[in-house]
């Protein structure tokens, strides 16, 4: 059997053991009529939304979205600014676990819309858009690329090209329990370009997708490759920002 084929009988069986449109992803209640994107009325109302964020790292703010945070005047990036839908607490925690941990693929289709809602108020025009890229051994026991498989919704909902320009190709050690300088160092040559997207990202701008944004040690370090490798301008999207709310 070829590997699509068994690829589409996994995702079959998923479908059986997950049934889908019939329970909150965020909360697990019954949907409703006034359910949207599968998520609760309830959660619809409650949902940590980013509604005032940083100009710069998107990070939850108290303030209008006019000025850059504490944390983003003290750390210089190089891409351009970071978006998320959800501040990372509660029942996004839950969520983007169960989707990363859980095999519950089909979470992409939900998180992938809020991410095309968010994508659709921010005005950049982005040409390309990858992911960050998982070490081989931990995309084989995970059987997906989380960030990927949102990527590629956001995608075909926009008719941009998705390509993965990057490689992981050092398995280094979960970014979870360290802090800023020891994950800016932890990133530090893991990731290599494909060589064979040289000409295709010149001059192009590009966005790059995660699940969860955190220091932005990891969407940084791919965004300083692209430029190094002839990209013109990095932008970054993703679910959540494990951020606070900062101080501006
Ligand atoms: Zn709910
Ligand atoms: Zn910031």
């Amino acid at each position: 059997m070829n590997k699509l084929k068994l690829t589409k009988i996994k995702d079959y069986l998923l479908d059986l053991l997950y049934p889908r449109h019939i329970k909150c992803i965020f909360c697990g209640s019954e949907l409703n009529s006034n359910s949207y994107n599968d998520t609760c009325e309830v959660c619809m109302k409650t949902l940590p939304f980013i509604t005032n964020s940083c100009i710069r790292c998107g990070a939850p703010t108290n303030v209008d979205n006019t000025g850059v945070c504490l944390n983003c005047k003290a750390n210089n990036f190089d891409f351009k600014q970071a978006r998320s839908v959800f501040a990372y607490k509660d029942d996004v925690i839950s969520v983007i676990h169960k989707f990363k941990y859980s095999k519950m693929k089909f979470l992409s289709e939900p998180l992938g819309k809020y991410l095309c809602e968010l994508f659709a108020t921010w005005e950049i025009n982005p040409e390309i858009i990858t992911s960050i890229p998982l070490y081989k051994s931990k995309l084989k026991n995970r059987g997906y690329n989380q960030s990927e498989c949102i990527a590629r919704v956001l995608s075909e909902n926009n008719n941009l090209p998705y390509y993965d320009l990057c490689a992981k190709v050092v398995d280094n050690i979960s970014q979870t329990e360290l802090d800023l300088k020891q994950r800016k160092e932890n990133v530090k040559n893991v990731f290599q370009f494909n060589k064979e997207y040289k000409n295709l990202i010149k001059d192009k701008i590009i966005l790059i997708v995660d699940d969860v944004y955190t220091t932005g040690s990891t969407c940084n370090e791919i965004s300083k490759i692209l430029l190094s490798n002839g990209a013109r301008e990095i932008f970054i999207i993703t679910i959540a920002h494990g951020l606070g709310q900062q101080k501006m």
